[in-house]
């Protein structure tokens, strides 16, 4: 919304609340394009696609436990089209309990929509991008948010001033990311020392190649406590491993959704949004699977989920790792094989990759955004911010998930590429985008559909984490 806020197109009107955003005159007929809906628990989405700017208005209706939406529309004529998209409306939607259209005036169209629960609608209109024409946009939340995650990223999202909070956060996520780090180090000393005793290593000695002193495994003691050599069998057979019990979050998400496809294969259409929400299912139950690890998705269907929101929900699940999953797309069919990306925040990115982090950022305006003051406050505070040691972590990660990768794919790129993508924009979150394989090359597409080839990715992206993590296991 153009620097008016919602509270000035208030009305009242007779008890009613009525939101005005564009005025209703004179307009040029509109041609419905289509309707879509997106219903899922996070919020539903009413999208209506239209030709030609048109003027609406809207009510909503509370009484008592009825709670409606009633949209007036001009410029709009009810078709049978109309009627049929309307009625597509699906019975297991978590808000909408229905949606009629009916001719209001000659040159006006009403949707009624009825609710479930009371809902706390956005709405907005966006301009022609892309594939689209203009829409009509009503995001149907919930007026009282029952997931923690949610509840969180909303009472940020309406607080005035939600900088100091949202800088706490990060302070806090950058400690959590140093203290894995630490640990993860000290494993793999562990793993060598382990290795050493059982005899599987031989150590090595100074002036070899690499070689590096073995920190200290005891507090340092006072230089007037008397020295004693403790005998050998007394030591621990595995190293103990600091923070061991802290369950380590790991935030998939599934590129795209609902509105925005994602890229779509030549040969058998596959949408992008589909493939990389069943790979993300399998690697959360993979890694759930795992003692010490908590895996969420940042959507589990088919709806879309902004750029920056993806990004706040890992946030507020203080999440260890964040992973973005998705496949690749380029104009020659021949392009192939998995690759992996960190941020680049230092703008000397190949032209390339300029590209292909402009295609990645769209995915906001395809998908469709309400842009919030919230939004703005972010965009402010990661202006100042330092991503040296995020996006150092994000390479480290990135390179063992892509040595399991390849033991199951071809490599697009051997070594973990950088590209500004917004997705990974998180300072105090280790974050890497994954690009499965190319939906736009016929064999790998036709591999994507297959449970099998989704399974392998998943458990490769899973095992590189695990194993980025210093934790043992292996999922298969
Ligand atoms: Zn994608």
């Amino acid at each position: 919304m153009s620097g008016i806020s919602r509270r000035t197109l208030v009305n009242e009107v007779g008890g009613l609340i009525l939101f005005s955003f564009l005025p209703i005159s004179s307009a040029k007929a509109a041609q419905l394009v289509d309707l879509r809906i997106w219903p899922s628990p996070e919020y539903t989405r009413i999208t209506l696609e239209h030709d030609v700017p048109i003027p609406f208005k809207y009510t909503m209706v509370r009484n008592g436990s009825s709670v409606k939406m009633v949209v007036l529309i001009e410029g709009l004529t009810l078709t049978t089209k109309l009627k049929n998209l309307v009625s597509k409306q699906q019975p297991n939607d978590p808000y909408i309990s229905g949606i009629t259209a009916s001719q209001y005036s000659s040159k006006t169209v009403q949707l009624v929509i009825n609710f479930k629960q009371d809902v706390d609608p956005q709405v907005f209109s966006l301009k022609p991008f892309g594939e689209y024409k203009y829409r009509l946009v009503f995001d149907l939340y919930p007026a009282v948010e029952k997931d923690p995650i949610m509840a969180l990223i909303r009472k940020e999202e309406s607080e005035p001033d939600a900088i100091g909070r949202i800088l706490a956060q990060v302070a806090e996520g950058q400690q959590r990311m140093e203290e894995n780090r630490a640990e993860a180090e000290q494993d793999s000393i562990g793993d060598l020392i382990a290795g050493i005793t059982s005899g599987n290593i031989v150590p090595m000695k100074p002036g070899d190649l690499g070689y590096m002193e073995q920190p200290s495994k005891e507090k340092p003691k006072s230089s007037k406590a008397p020295v004693t050599k403790q005998p050998k069998k007394e030591q621990p057979k595995t190293t103990p491993r600091r923070g061991r019990e802290r369950v380590l979050v790991v935030m998939v998400d599934p590129g795209h959704g609902g509105e925005d496809p994602g890229a779509v294969g030549k040969r058998y259409r596959t949408k992008e949004k589909e493939v990389v929400l069943s790979i993300s299912r399998i690697l959360v139950a993979e890694l759930n699977k795992v003692q010490g690890f908590k895996a969420m998705l940042t959507r589990d269907r088919d709806y879309f989920v902004p750029l920056n929101r993806r990004v706040q929900k890992a946030r507020a699940a203080k999440a260890d790792f964040f992973v973005s999953v998705h496949a690749d797309a380029w104009v020659k069919p021949t392009a192939r094989g998995s690759s992996i990306f960190a941020l680049d925040t230092r703008g000397r990115v190949s032209t390339q990759n300029k590209w292909l982090a402009r295609n990645q950022n769209n995915a906001d305006l395809i998908g469709g955004v309400n842009v919030t003051r919230h939004d703005k406050q972010i965009a402010k505070i990661l202006l100042d911010m330092s991503f040296t040691a995020q996006v150092s972590d994000s390479l480290a990660y990135g390179k063992k998930i892509l040595t399991e990768i390849a033991k199951i794919n071809t490599l697009h790129k051997s070594r973990v590429e950088q590209a500004n993508f917004a997705v990974l924009k998180a300072p105090d979150i280790p974050s890497v985008l994954v690009e499965t394989a190319f939906i736009s090359n016929p064999q790998e597409e036709q591999k994507l559909r297959t449970r099998a080839f989704q399974r392998k990715v998943a458990c490769a992206i899973g095992n590189g984490i695990l194993k980025g993590f210093g934790r043992s296991g292996s999922l298969s």
